[in-house]
């Protein structure tokens, strides 16, 4: 086969595929083959670079120009004019937006960004093993077992490098894998509900490099010492269940999961378990409950899943970001991982920023990278020239940041002084109209619709806040009603039985700290987001 002279990339994932990602793909095809330039160039299917809001976004190698916003009407001149006359379509090329130097893409850096996780993504075509592995996959599997590093070995290495987990507060991996109970039967499970509105870093994570999750649920499962791993992933993901399933299936038949993998002492495999879509199975006794099909409650902890977890036996739930950086730690050392991010929460960070950012996408930076940065200099700043009111950093249940918070660096431990957490890693840019009274009262009606109901304060304290921001939102509310906001959401932080119905009180908080007038003065502030 010959090596083909260009490569064009196109970003298959669920943004593009609503904007026409395959009808553009097939253009390609047709027009390359009525060209018969088959041979000479190769049209790929890739995952997101993480450019969202932007419709098809095409990649052309050996040059690395990108383009956006491509239709299928838009291919026959792309392939004329630079495929074949080597002139790049100007009208459709960005250069560098502030998001994404395309220029430094195949250095495997985005406009700087150190991409640990995502350095594969919208890189390889996520399907295509022997891509994969050039892109550096299984290549600490390959190290443990020609090395000979023992399970305790992977675990320490991982303690060391300060991993922590990324999808809540930060618990330390490496420490999780130590507490995991002994015994024969244990399992691992991959949390990728993502129930998170707004959010997708997992899913583009799972559709950009499916084998780096595989790879990192191995080691895991052989530090830990498990046979059985399960992802569990959300229902309505059907491009990543299918990416994920025919790369598991893929895997499988080249000895990469099963019995004695790639002929050494390790055996490991892989299920996945769809979700039905309820955010309470984001909590991972919920989820737990759920893969063993029953309903999703939260389980009453002590004891952990570390204890008694998935069928009553020891279980170790890692969320995807978590678990893709895995390998890069054992391949590269606790040292390299260290010299990312800062001394307590070392490493990178994937983030969804979205909103009115310029520029939302999804990007990878270090720990400690500034909420300044992550909006101006990676989100392109407020589109439409219009000031930055806030973010809601965290999701659902992160804490807004005004203007004066701008500074305050993205890591678990400083955002803990804005009673915020990284969690899901959700920005969600705000300009100067946005109205918070409505924004708080989409968020409370969330968690009213989210509540699973098993207990008391959430049942009937999400009613009753989404009660009181209803006033308000017909300009109601009164100050006394502040003040019982603030009453019942930290009644159910101190009493609510999981994570959904203690966390009200952070977004709320945070609002009425620095947007408390606007509450009293509503609706004279008004746009949604
Ligand atoms: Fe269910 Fe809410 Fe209670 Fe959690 S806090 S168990 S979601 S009712």
């Amino acid at each position: 086969m010959r090596l083909a002279r260009s490569h064009v990339l196109i970003g298959i994932e669920e943004h593009s595929l609503i904007a026409g990602a395959k009808a553009v793909e097939q253009a390609f095809i047709a027009a390359v083959e009525k060209q018969a330039l088959s041979e000479e160039i190769r049209i790929v299917e890739t995952g997101s670079l993480g450019i969202i809001g932007h419709g098809v976004v095409v990649v052309v190698y050996p040059e690395g120009v990108t383009y956006v916003g491509v239709t299928k009407a838009d291919v026959p001149e792309i392939v004329s004019e630079h495929l074949i006359k080597g002139h790049p379509v100007e009208r459709l090329r960005v250069y560098s937006p502030p998001c994404f130097d395309t220029e430094k893409m195949r250095t495997g850096l985005v406009h700087k960004q150190p991409r640990i996780v995502l350095s594969n993504c919208g890189v390889i075509d996520p399907e295509n093993l022997e891509e994969a592995i050039a892109g550096g996959d299984y290549q600490a599997l390959e190290k443990v077992i020609t090395e000979g590093i023992s399970p305790q070995g992977v675990t320490d290495e991982v303690t060391r490098s300060g991993l922590r987990g990324r999808g809540g507060a930060g618990f330390p991996t490496g420490k999780k894998w130590s507490l995991t109970a002994p015994g024969a039967e244990k399992y691992l499970v991959c949390n990728a509900d993502e129930g998170e509105p707004g959010m997708c870093k997992d899913r583009l994570i799972l559709e950009g490099d499916p084998h780096r999750l595989i790879e990192g649920m191995i080691l895991a499962g052989y530090a830990i010492g498990v046979k059985k791993g399960y992802i569990y992933i959300r229902g309505e993901y059907s491009l990543p269940i299918g990416r994920m399933t025919r790369t598991i299936e893929n895997a499988r038949a080249n000895n990469l999961l099963g019995e004695h993998i790639l002929g050494a002492d390790i055996s490991f495999d892989i299920e996945i378990k769809k979700g039905a879509g309820a955010y309470v199975c984001g909590e991972e006794t919920a989820l737990i409950e759920s893969i063993e099909g029953k309903r999703g409650y939260p389980r009453l902890r002590p004891p952990y899943p570390g204890a008694v977890g998935l069928w009553g036996k020891p279980t170790v739930v890692n969320n995807v970001e978590t678990l893709a950086n895995v390998a890069p730690i054992i391949l590269n050392g606790a040292d390299w991982f260290r010299s990312f991010g800062t001394e307590t929460c070392p490493g990178t960070k994937v983030y969804t920023v979205f909103g009115h950012a310029a520029n939302p996408g999804l990007i990878e930076v270090e720990m400690g990278t500034s909420l300044r940065e992550i909006v101006y200099r990676y989100g392109g700043g407020v589109r439409n020239g219009k000031r930055f009111k806030a973010a809601l950093v965290g999701g659902a249940a992160g804490a807004f940041i005004d203007e004066d918070g701008l500074n305050v660096e993205m890591d678990y431990d400083s955002l803990r002084d804005y009673s915020a957490v990284l969690g899901s890693g959700a920005v969600l840019v705000l300009d100067e109209d946005a109205s918070i009274v409505e924004l708080l009262q989409g968020i409370l009606r969330f968690f009213r619709h989210e509540s699973c109901g098993q207990c008391v304060p959430c049942r009937s304290g999400t009613n009753r806040l989404e009660a009181i921001l209803d006033r308000f939102c017909v300009g109601e509310g009164s100050e006394d009603d502040l003040d019982l906001l603030l009453r019942v959401s930290r009644m159910m932080r101190d009493t609510a039985f999981c994570p959904l119905g203690q966390s009200p009180v952070i977004p709320i908080e945070s609002a009425l700290r620095a947007f408390r007038q606007e509450f009293l003065s509503y609706p004279a502030v008004a746009t949604s987001v």
